[in-house]
């Protein structure tokens, strides 16, 4: 039997795919016996068929009007009824939280007879016509499309005429008044009469929750959190219970612990005598949740049980949105809350230690990016600097930006490359691609659950909120402090969403407890405690090594603080930059052998240094060093710059005439395919030489000093395994040379990077010549879509994105399905001709979380990354021991 409506006493807490999160945690807390109002949902399921096709599946009428009669059974009341009428709600909810993404009706029922009824059975004439007319302003937005504005000013006109202040003053009058009018705004915008109906209120309603699934924001939000298009939304129907009858009635949410530190404790805000959306829109201003204690002593006793309840049943942070109805309270949702990556960390380990879940449950709730994020430096503390404007600490971090006053102008900012802080009143849903493209955002209105504090905290994007000091004149592109400092658009700030504080221009920054405690060791409380104890798990389980990529010494050594295994990328090029670069050039310009000679022996002690204090940062773990890569017209200067300053000079010097020409000479259409990596090795034969020459004395020089080094030998961009052999042949001959020479023995594995197809298709024949595999990704990616990464991330992937070409870029997230069977072949062919063989990822794919799990269940034996990202990756690579089996690459 299919069914499309589901009562919530009917569901459970698994059926979330099927009912949405926000159904399933109705359901589940209806089983629990907790206070939830009843009501029922309509299925993903109805949704999906309904996105395919155009309409509902058949016998969803039917069942929907079955659904409703029990529910007018169950409450007593009729829907729409002229007495003591039945409202509801009427409340998207997909499988994994939105929020604020998808439309909410809540008073569905109200007409013009039933605002009546409502009037005498609640003994409040005003919260009747007030209740119709957020009814007529929701609906005629949301359902029947009118521009909101139309009704914002209708009611600002009235108020004016009225000389009337804030929406509270409007009496029974005014609010009748309004009511007209809103239902000629919606018959003139929309060309249809508001429904009398209320069963036709209610199916347009839900006609458009499946509507707004396909909203241009939510869209974007999902392609921001990888959720996929095809899921669909659930709809749930509630029985409405009203937090805006007086002072015995109020409205909140609540955290099960703090969700921005994960401190202990119930935590949340209260706001009386509202409805449940004034909370989340910050309209006004909440208070903390403790002082309903004192408003309502037995509600919050109740709320703390039922808080309890719930983080005992889903072991772990819930949240909750209640309502107090005339001194009864109301469960309205719960889910498993959103957090910051400190209170991540702190809540599993904290749960460890309440012995709510194991180890490796609390390594499952943790992830690589949150410690990334925790390892961003903080603003430096000053005590004497006075910030321009406090907030509520909402999303923590340090943020540096200028200021911007709209979602637009945030996005164009971002677009040009210059960091913005967004400075709203407060922010819609309609925000959402400002707040994508901001460092920060800062709002001067609402509370901790407001709009913007909840989606910047589910994004890592700093917020501060509620910075009340400020007035913020959006049309006019500024903001006005209480004192009168003024910030216009274009003004550095700096944004602390870890202390509330806004300052005026760029502040100093200094590393954070976690990038501290990363490096020295040293923990310095609950929190890197917590990521201390998951790095020890993931350490212990994880197979695959982590690894660095670095060129210098001080890269090395801080990647091995880090906990780094290795090397497994030290690229050469940069030391042929800066100073060197007269040296590269002269080799370039060398007229015959003899002064090409002449320059390579003038660079062979300089790259020797820089080996001895790379291999010396490493003593004793394996430093993969690539012969040098990029075609070597990248040292020389620009072509056209160089062209036009001698086109300038009226006798210009015989060095820059040779210059020009060398440049012309080399000039390639197609640089990224042409005379770069082995290729280059084999057409300047010296220069590897040179370079072969130079490890292999500082390995001696490293030797004779007493130290371990463990040199490896990479050559880049092999397609056959011709090319490697003869590299192989020359570099082994230096090898044996420096050996001879030196009268040391010299163990120097020689390898190749695996980043063309060709190479992966041949890998059995390559393997005969390498000691070891390393998958150069980046290339491997640009060569198998066969585009080039700069010019193609701004030419096309938007558009990719948007056509679900790719979800993620390819460069960023591994294309396992493309790329990922290359590599995966690659390893086979290459293992079964050599079974010693080493593999690694030298690629940025080798620090991101799903590539890494891709990479551990290939079986690959490294990863390099970053320095800065070692501590993810090892985190990432423990994880991905954790569930071989239901890993899901897409949500
Ligand atoms: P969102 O997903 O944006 O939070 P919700 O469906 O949760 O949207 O609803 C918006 C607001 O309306 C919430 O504060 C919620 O608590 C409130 N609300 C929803 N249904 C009811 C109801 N039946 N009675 C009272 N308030 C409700
Ligand atoms: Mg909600
Ligand atoms: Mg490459």
């Amino acid at each position: 039997m299919t069914s499309y409506v589901s009562a919530f006493a009917r569901g459970s807490r698994d059926m979330a795919g099927l009912l949405g999160g926000k159904g399933a945690g109705l359901a589940e807390m209806t089983r629990l016996g907790l206070p939830v109002p009843p009501g029922m949902t309509v299925t993903t399921e109805a949704c999906r068929v309904y996105l395919d096709s155009g309409t509902e599946p058949p016998e969803m009428a039917g069942e929907l009007e079955e659904g409703l009669l029990a529910l007018e059974k169950e409450t007593g009341r009729t829907l729409g009824s002229n007495q003591d009428p039945l409202l509801v709600s009427v409340r998207s909810g997909s499988r994994f939280s939105m929020p604020g993404m998808m439309d909410t009706v809540l008073d569905i029922g109200l007409n013009n007879v039933s605002v009546l009824g409502l009037a005498a059975a609640s003994g409040k004439e005003r919260f009747a016509w007030d209740s119709y007319r957020r009814l007529l302003q929701m609906y005629g937005r949301t359902v029947m499309g009118v521009d909101g504005q139309h009704f914002e000013d209708a009611l600002a006109h009235l108020k004016h005429d009225r000389s009337l202040k804030q929406d509270q003053q409007l009496d029974v009058a005014d609010l009748q008044e309004i009511v007209g009018r809103y239902q000629a705004i919606i018959l003139r915008e929309s060309g249809e009469e508001f429904p009398q109906d209320p069963r036709a209120q209610l199916r347009c309603a839900v006609r458009a929750v499946f509507s707004s699934w396909n909203a241009e924001r939510a869209r974007l939000y999902r392609r921001r959190e990888h959720i996929s298009d095809a899921l669909g939304t659930a709809v749930n129907i509630q029985a409405m219970v009203f937090g805006n009858l007086g002072a015995d009635s109020g409205t909140g949410v609540a955290f099960t612990r703090d969700p921005a530190t994960g401190s202990a404790g119930a935590y949340g805000e209260y706001l009386s005598d509202a409805q449940g959306e004034d909370v989340v829109a910050g309209i006004r201003d909440a208070v903390p949740l403790a002082e309903l204690e004192r408003l309502s002593p037995a509600c919050y006793r109740q709320l703390l049980g039922h808080l309890q309840t719930l983080e005992g049943h889903y072991r772990d942070l819930c949240d909750v949105e209640f309502t107090i109805e005339r001194g009864r309270l109301w469960l309205l949702q719960t889910r498993v809350g959103k957090r910051t990556a400190e209170a991540s960390f702190r809540i599993a380990y904290a749960l460890v230690d309440e012995k709510v879940i194991s180890d490796r449950t609390a390594l499952e709730r943790v992830d690589g990016e949150e410690l990334t994020r925790l390892m961003f430096p903080q603003f430096a503390a000053d005590p004497a600097r006075a910030p321009l404007a406090r907030g509520l600490a909402a999303s923590p971090g340090a943020a540096v930006g200028r200021a911007v006053f709209d979602s637009a102008a945030a996005v164009r900012s971002a677009g040009r490359g210059e960091a913005c802080v967004l400075i709203r009143r407060e922010t819609t849903p309609d925000d959402l691609p400002g707040m994508v493209a901001a460092e920060a955002v800062v709002t001067s209105r609402g509370g901790k659950t407001s709009h913007a504090a909840v989606v910047a905290r589910g994004m890592g994007k700093v917020c501060v909120c509620g910075a009340e000091n400020l007035t913020v004149d959006a049309a006019g592109r500024r903001a006005t402090t209480g004192a009168g400092t003024v910030v216009a658009e274009g003004d550095l700030l700096s944004v602390d969403g870890t202390t509330g504080a806004v300052h005026l221009g760029a502040l100093p920054l200094e590393s954070s407890p976690v990038g501290s405690f990363l490096e020295n060791g040293r923990s310095t409380g609950a929190l890197t405690d917590a990521v201390a104890r998951s790095l020890r798990h993931a350490d212990s389980a994880r197979r695959l090594k982590v690894y660095a990529n670095a060129d210098t010494p001080h890269d090395a050594a801080l990647a091995r603080r880090l906990g780094a295994e290795g090397i497994g990328l030290c690229r050469t090029e940069h030391m042929f930059l800066g100073t060197r670069r007269p040296l590269v050039e002269a080799m370039i310009l060398a007229a015959d052998e003899a002064a090409r000679a002449k320059a390579l022996d003038a660079l062979l002690p300089l790259q020797r240094q820089d080996f001895v204090g790379i291999l010396e940062a490493m003593d004793g773990l394996p430093v993969t060093i690539r012969l040098l890569d990029p075609p070597l017209h990248e040292f020389l200067p620009d072509r056209t710059a160089l062209s036009l300053r001698l086109a300038a000079t009226p006798s210009p010097a015989a060095h820059d005439v040779e210059l020009l020409a060398a440049v012309e000479r080399m000039h390639e259409t197609n640089p990224m395919l042409g005379l770069r990596g082995v290729r280059l090795a084999l057409t300047v034969p010296g220069l590897i030489t040179m370079q072969v020459r130079a490890v292999a004395e500082a390995v001696a020089e490293r030797l004779r000093a007493g130290g371990r080094p463990r040199a490896e030998i990479m050559v880049p961009l092999v397609g056959a395994v011709e090319e490697l052999r003869l590299v192989r042949d020359r570099v082994e001959q230096v090898l044996a040379e420096v050996a001879a020479e030196t009268g040391t023995r010299i163990d120097c594995p020689i390898g190749t990077m695996i980043e063309l197809p060709r190479a992966a298709l041949t890998a059995d024949r390559i393997a005969e010549a390498a000691d070891f595999f390393s998958f150069g990704t980046n290339d491997l990616t640009q060569t198998t879509w066969g585009c080039s990464r700069d010019d193609a991330e701004a030419a096309f992937f938007p558009l990719y994105f948007k056509n679900h070409i790719f979800e993620t870029s390819p460069f960023t997230s591994l294309d396992t399905e493309g790329v990922g069977l290359l590599i995966t072949m690659a390893l086979e062919k290459g293992l079964a001709s050599r079974p010693g063989l080493t593999t690694g990822v030298c690629g940025e794919h080798g620090g991101d979380a799903r590539s890494i799990h891709f990479f551990h269940r290939a079986g690959l034996d490294y990863v390099s990354c970053s320095p800065y990202r070692v501590p993810a990756a090892r985190l990432e690579a423990g994880r991905a021991t954790l569930r071989p089996a239901e890993h899901s690459d897409s949500r």
